[in-house]
């Protein structure tokens, strides 16, 4: 289907696209336009005026701190955070899952931000940007606020973004000495349709000290399985432990049933993939 004729504004700065974007009800930014154009093409939203966001300076920077946080500006795409020194050299599973979205050409105009902002239960940063603990940046024509990732995603295709807001950039904390992050996810084929997945994050000091394991797929949005992290929280950082406290994803989660599995089948394969996710992250912790 053919894209419906739609008006178009390429704002010089972030504060010109707030003002647009909050004068007009039926405006949406546009990123890198890789899901936006397929919805609109679907039919299945309509949008009265896209705002182009994709080329704004400030949008599109990364900056590594002092303390080894990183900040991420909203469009900068994933071609850019897979070849970028800094996040490289402090977070390499963002750039490692950055690389493994899709083909180029997605990668080449795809943004880390359009990615949460869609809050596609498929798309594969949200749950590792979860389980880093990330902070998401929100401006709006009033002033900046700041949401965990953990809150910003809602629901399908729904966030914590208010009408006239924009994501403008992604704050990720350093993953500290002893500390590591793993991401596992359980495709169809390679890079394709996911099945399931988790990301984890850990710090280990003789035992493990800290724990975030985030399951997606089984949820509309990605979700923390407290229960595993609990029973991970001060034990050794041993394959047994972990197994068993993998164990623990049951009937807690409910997964969605679909061709490519059920929901029991999705529920075990959490079990898998949870425990290779927090044992890749011991193990990169071990490696530091
Ligand atoms: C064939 C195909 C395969 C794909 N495969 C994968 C895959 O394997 N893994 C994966 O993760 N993704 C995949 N995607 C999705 C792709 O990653 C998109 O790039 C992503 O979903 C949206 O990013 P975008 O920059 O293109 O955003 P856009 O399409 O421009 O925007 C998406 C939505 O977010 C809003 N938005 C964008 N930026 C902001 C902002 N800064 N503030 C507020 N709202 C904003 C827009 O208004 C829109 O509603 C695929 C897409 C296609 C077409």
């Amino acid at each position: 289907m053919l894209l419906k004729s739609v008006n178009y504004v390429r704002p010089e700065s972030v504060t010109e696209a707030l003002d647009i974007l909050s004068s007009n009800e039926g405006a949406a930014p546009l990123a890198g336009g890789q899901s936006l154009t397929n919805v609109l093409k679907h039919r299945v939203a309509s949008v009265d005026l896209l705002v182009d966001i994709s080329a704004l300076g400030e949008l599109r920077t990364i900056t590594r701190a002092g303390d080894g946080s990183l900040e991420v500006g909203a469009c900068v795409t994933y071609d850019e955070i897979d070849h970028s020194p800094d996040v490289r050299a402090g977070h390499a599973i963002l750039a490692r899952e950055s690389s493994h979205i899709e083909d180029q050409q997605i990668r080449n105009r795809g943004t880390i931000g359009g990615n949460c902002c869609l809050s596609d239960p498929t798309n594969n940063l949200p749950p590792l940007l979860v389980a880093l603990d990330a902070t998401m940046n929100i401006r709006a024509v009033g002033g900046t606020r700041h949401v965990a990732a953990e809150d910003f995603f809602k629901g399908y295709f729904l966030t914590a973004l208010e009408p006239g807001e924009l994501l403008v950039s992604i704050t990720i904390p350093p993953i500290p000495v002893g500390g590591g992050a793993g991401y596992v996810s359980l495709s169809v084929a390679t890079d394709s349709k996911t099945i399931v997945r988790a990301a984890a994050r850990v710090r280990v000091d003789g035992v493990i000290e800290e724990v975030r394991v985030v399951l997606a797929r089984v949820a509309s949005v990605p979700i923390r399985h407290h229960a595993m992290e609990e029973a991970l929280r001060g034990v050794a950082p041993t394959a047994e432990l972990v197994r068993a406290a993998a164990e623990l994803i049951g009937s807690d989660v409910e997964p969605i049933a679909d061709g490519h599995g059920s929901s029991d089948y999705r529920r075990k394969m959490a079990r898998v993939v949870a425990r290779r996710a927090v044992l890749a992250a011991i193990e990169e912790g071990g490696r530091k």
